[in-house]
């Protein structure tokens, strides 16, 4: 969901932006006006997220999807080996985007089941990797890691789509983030990349120029036409995210959002989520019911009250809820009071 107050000044503003007459979606990418929206954006995400000045913002379309072959073309060289963690659906998905220009070898796993982030102590890193790649929040599965991988010299790369903005981290620990908007930045449509300087300039020869890291930090992200509508209401988000207290308060409402919603699951008999405790989501709590047969039941029921999208990834099944940062407390609330009166009613 978008904070219901950035959907009601986007609403506010749809026809007549900043008393120009027209809507934002109307007004051309390279006029004075746009390039002030999309430059505000681009500070607010820097004091926010406390970026580094040796760190360029990128604003991309495409998806997370398109950077796990972008991030092999401009960050790696023919027969480079990188190194990838792979702890789910979207890991794995980016190891086999990769193998496609990259021999990649594996650093470290969930063990067989994608329940489990593993600890440093099993993470086993070639001496010569490119970079190390992993998926801080895996969406599907609710695995979150709850340490930064420490790589030494070596770049590391993050796929933040599911957790960016969503608490501090040290961007400096980081070679590259990478993020879809659509989970906790704005709409769809947009892919923020956050890169350390010194790993641009170094794409592959065919790397499309739209897709050329280095192009796109000397154009402003505006190599061609950008994302306008996403960039404008991803400035809102952010401005949202700072009128609330930035990334330490968003944390703490995150971990007590979590926390309420684990602790009913974990105090029922019907509900259960087998994700080891130091791995668990902050983001995407996932839980099936002891008896599958209720699950449809269940999922028209929770419809029936007013909460939408509880059902699972189709490819893993069971319930999930995203609780990302415009998911108030409250609407936690309802929800952990739904899943016992829903158990109640099963007695
Ligand atoms: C949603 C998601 C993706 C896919 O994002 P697209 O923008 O649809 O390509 C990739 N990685 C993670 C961690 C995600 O949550």
């Amino acid at each position: 969901m978008l904070p219901l107050e950035v959907l009601e000044k986007a609403r506010d503003e749809l026809l007549d932006w900043q008393g120009s007459g027209s809507s934002v979606m109307e007004i051309s990418h390279r006029d004075k006006s746009f390039l002030e929206v999309a430059a505000q954006a681009e500070s607010d995400l820097r004091e926010l997220m406390a970026i580094p000045s040796n760190y360029k913002v990128l604003f991309m379309q495409g998806g997370a999807s398109a950077q796990f072959s972008l991030v092999p073309m401009n960050l790696s060289a023919p027969g480079s080996v990188v190194d990838y963690i792979n702890t789910g659906h979207w890991s794995q998905r980016a190891m086999v985007e990769a193998a496609r220009y990259c021999d990649v070898h594996l650093a470290g796993d969930s063990g067989g089941s994608y329940n489990r982030a593993p600890p440093q102590s099993e993470l086993r890193f070639s001496d010569n990797a490119a970079y190390v790649h992993y998926t801080p929040n895996e969406t599907i599965s609710g695995v979150e890691f709850g340490y930064v991988p420490g790589t030494g010299a070596v770049p590391l790369v993050a796929d933040m789509s599911s957790s960016i903005l969503s608490r501090p981290v040290e961007v400096a620990n980081f070679g590259l983030i990478y993020a879809g908007a659509q989970k906790n930045i704005g709409p769809s449509g947009m892919t923020v990349v956050i890169v350390r300087e010194d790993l641009i300039g170094h794409a592959r020869a065919e790397t499309p120029h739209v897709f050329n890291f280095l192009a796109i930090a000397e154009n402003q992200s505006m190599l061609n036409t950008p994302t306008t509508f996403s960039w404008y209401m991803a400035g809102l988000v952010l401005k949202w995210l700072k009128k609330l207290g930035g990334l330490r308060v968003m944390g703490e409402r995150n971990r007590t959002k979590a926390s309420l919603l684990y602790a009913a699951i974990d105090a029922s008999r019907l509900y259960n989520n087998n994700v080891a405790s130091d791995s668990r989501s902050l983001m995407n709590v996932t839980f099936t019911l002891r008896n599958a047969n209720l699950d449809s039941v269940f999922l028209s029921a929770a419809v029936k009250a007013g909460l939408q999208g509880l059902k699972g990834h189709r490819s893993v099944g069971g319930m999930r809820a995203s609780i990302y940062n415009a998911m108030p407390i409250e609407g936690v609330e309802k929800l952990t009071a739904f899943l016992r009166d829903f158990e109640d009613a099963q007695a």
